[in-house]
């Protein structure tokens, strides 16, 4: 799906390699770049219209590294109603505590399906609460914890997955948008469109253009 990325090499961090000091990042990712990270799953509606700027440090901690920073980037996705590119200013606050993984490897033949796809629903996908406790007691319940795989911490990843789930669910284009009419798809932003009113169920209306030969 898409052309391949790089990823920026400045994201990937061998943790082996960091020294007191930790790592940081202050800078900007151009937009190309950025709306090529948030595709690189698969294809998404989703692009940058601006560059991320980011502020970001990473720590060794005692079991493992501590991501700390901010990110803004402003993208479109589309408009719930009308599916118009509408924009959306994400500003990310990561505090994320990351334990070493297991790692990549899967011996072949392994039937366990490729990582999903970030989802909405993976932000609250967490190691189980106990295991982490094992390792560093009691965690605070609005503590974020991940883990990193193969010695390398894949920030770029991470920033991916975080705008994705900041995205509101609904976005609009405008206040108010007036949405696409269920039956000739016309958008109702430009004016009225000359479908009679009716009663039909808007969730059949896609049903109306189907045309049989
Ligand atoms: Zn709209
Ligand atoms: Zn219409």
């Amino acid at each position: 799906m898409g052309f391949p990325v790089e990823k920026d090499p400045r994201l990937l961090v061998d943790v082996d390699a960091l020294d007191g000091e930790g790592w940081s990042f202050h800078d900007q990712l151009p937009e190309a770049s950025v709306t090529a990270l948030l595709g690189l799953h698969g294809p998404t509606d989703v692009k940058a219209l601006a560059p991320l700027v980011a502020s970001l440090t990473l720590h060794k901690i005692p079991q493992g590294v501590r991501l700390d920073g901010t990110a803004q980037v402003t993208v479109a996705a589309p408009c719930a109603r009308c599916l118009a590119p509408a924009p959306a200013e994400i500003n990310l606050k990561i505090g994320l505590t990351l334990f070493p993984g297991a790692g990549p490897v899967r011996a072949a033949g392994d039937p366990s399906p490729p990582p999903a796809p970030a989802s909405r629903k993976a932000k609250k996908r967490r190691p189980p609460r106990a295991a982490v406790e094992d390792l560093v007691g009691p965690v605070d319940e609005d503590v974020e914890t991940g883990s990193y795989q193969g010695g390398v911490v894949d920030v770029a990843e991470i920033l991916r997955e975080h705008v994705l789930l900041e995205l509101p669910m609904a976005l609009h284009c405008r206040p108010g948008c007036r949405g696409l009419c269920p039956s000739c798809g016309a958008d109702l932003n430009q004016g009225p469109c000359s479908c009679p009113p009716s009663p039909t169920d808007p969730r059949l209306a896609a049903l109306a253009h189907i045309t049989l030969d």
